[in-house]
């Protein structure tokens, strides 16, 4: 058993938490998480809790697969570490580079023959950034500089990776985004459309402001646009289906590089093992990590695209830039693992063919609620708005925590549900039974009434 106050009391007075008001931690102590199996935690203090989130968008297998403790057990037994900088490479590492390849969908007649590997989707993005620029170099344009992103994109909490992120409250902190990177609105239907306005048409609209931006910054200028194709962070924002297909359209015409960053969607969460083959987009880079070893230990990279592998081998010489973990054998051999378990147990199409429509019908059910509106999934992910008032879409008041009153009742009701301002989202783990489903689809709607109960008092 564990003692809860004695690993509260170390947490608090040792353990500063990511994305964390200290102060209010402390003040409530952190609920200590002990085992995991399947589809739920507990905690110490018993409690189960269904895990609508996998973790952090992460364990796609769900917890407890012996397959994958095994890989790393052998692995660490035969070769725990070793570099890929001096011209050495492990089994592993070559081994799972060429399954990526193999798993990511050619589209006309573009394919990602190469893999570059860091440990997490920041650090994979800062990567990102510094391909994308000695590309540019190498091809004689320098003054090729500035990456598009978008507002309340996520990419990650590193210097790069911040700037990319289209959050304000993280540029507020660390004087960001650094120069050369700028946002434009994301497609955000519900916030964005006017009135009147269909999906397709918004979808353009949103688009267009790529091009509006190119133009604004000089196309000259403009390196590359990153997008998630679906943002997960900023709230599951499921773009209009004319978005991407516009967006492609758009980097097209001025030759910049498309980065599609599939941390969240890659390997199933969206029924693909990449996402860009879903929306039907062409990408030069595919960033990825979660998923690809279901969280089980850290792993992260970028799927470097024909266009600009060719010039970074050919033209390249050194490549100044890498981690002491690129291509660690033990994450790599974990990874193996899993995208056996993702291929033997069908996970991608069964996310699309099953999984996904069924929990599809059961989620925009919700839209009924009198708190809902806008509850809409894709794949294997989904987010809702919580509304003062249905019929005019009259959003509550930032000050009363919508968001957090609705996860303090989830929490506290066996869910794990996050809460983005005033969006609840889930991306359960890709392992779920139709009853698990409606189990975990029971949950929210009951954690919905008891917000609504509250706030009518
Ligand atoms: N990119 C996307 C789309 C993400 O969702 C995340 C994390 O949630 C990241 C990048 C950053 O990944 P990491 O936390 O592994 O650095």
């Amino acid at each position: 058993t564990v003692d809860t106050a004695h690993i509260q009391s170390l947490d608090s007075a040792h353990f500063l938490h990511p994305f964390t008001d200290f102060k209010d931690l402390n003040a409530r102590g952190a609920k200590v998480i002990t085992k995991a199996e399947g589809i739920y935690i507990w905690d110490s203090e018993g409690n189960r809790l269904l895990d609508a989130m996998s973790g952090l968008w992460c364990v796609s297998v769900g917890y407890g697969r012996k397959e994958l403790a095994d890989a790393a057990h052998q692995q660490m037994m035969a070769l725990p570490y070793y570099n890929s900088f001096f011209q050495t490479t492990n089994v592993p590492a070559a081994t799972l580079a060429a399954k990526l390849a193999s798993l990511a969908p050619k589209v006309d007649g573009r394919s990602f023959e190469h893999v570059f590997y860091s440990s997490s989707g920041s650090e994979s993005n800062d990567s990102n950034v510094r391909m994308v620029r000695r590309y540019w170099d190498l091809l004689g344009q320098p003054q090729r500089k500035v990456i598009i992103s978008r507002h309340n994109g996520y990419h990650g909490s590193t210097m790069a990776a911040a700037s990319l992120s289209g959050m304000s409250y993280m540029h507020a902190q660390g004087d960001l985004p650094i120069p050369n990177i700028t946002h434009i609105e994301q497609p955000y239907f519900f916030e964005n459309a006017r009135s009147g306005e269909t999906s397709d048409e918004f979808g353009l609209r949103a688009a267009g402001w790529l091009e509006a931006k190119i133009l604004e910054v000089g196309p000259d200028k403009v390196a590359a646009f990153i997008g998630e194709p679906v943002q997960g962070a900023g709230g599951v924002i499921i773009p209009p289906a004319t978005y991407w297909p516009e967006i492609q359209r758009i980097v097209d015409k001025y030759g910049i590089l498309l980065i599609s960053d599939e941390v969240i969607c890659a390997f199933g969460r969206l029924g693909h093992w990449f996402a860009y083959e879903k929306f039907g987009y062409k990408p030069d880079l595919v960033t990825f990590a979660k998923g690809v070893t279901s969280g089980y230990i850290p792993l992260g990279g970028v799927l470097v695209g024909d266009r600009v592998a060719k010039v970074l081998i050919e033209q390249g010489g050194e490549f100044n830039h890498g981690y002491t973990y690129s291509g660690h054998p033990v994450a790599c051999a974990v990874a193996l693992a899993n995208l056996q378990i993702m291929e033997s147990e069908n996970l991608p199409e069964r996310v699309r063919t099953d999984l996904g429509p069924y929990l599809a019908s059961k989620y925009a059910a919700l839209n009924e609620h009198p708190l809902v509106a806008h509850a809409e999934s894709c794949g294997f992910v989904a987010g809702l708005v919580l509304v003062k008032d249905k019929r005019t879409g009259e959003r509550f008041d930032p000050d009363l925590s919508v968001g957090m009153l609705c996860r303090k009742h989830c929490f506290a009701n066996g869910l794990v549900m996050r809460a983005v301002g005033d969006r609840m989202i889930i991306a359960p783990p890709l392992v779920m039974t139709h009853a698990q489903i409606d189990e975990m689809v029971a949950l929210i709607l009951l954690c919905l009434d008891l917000t609504w109960q509250e706030l009518k008092t």
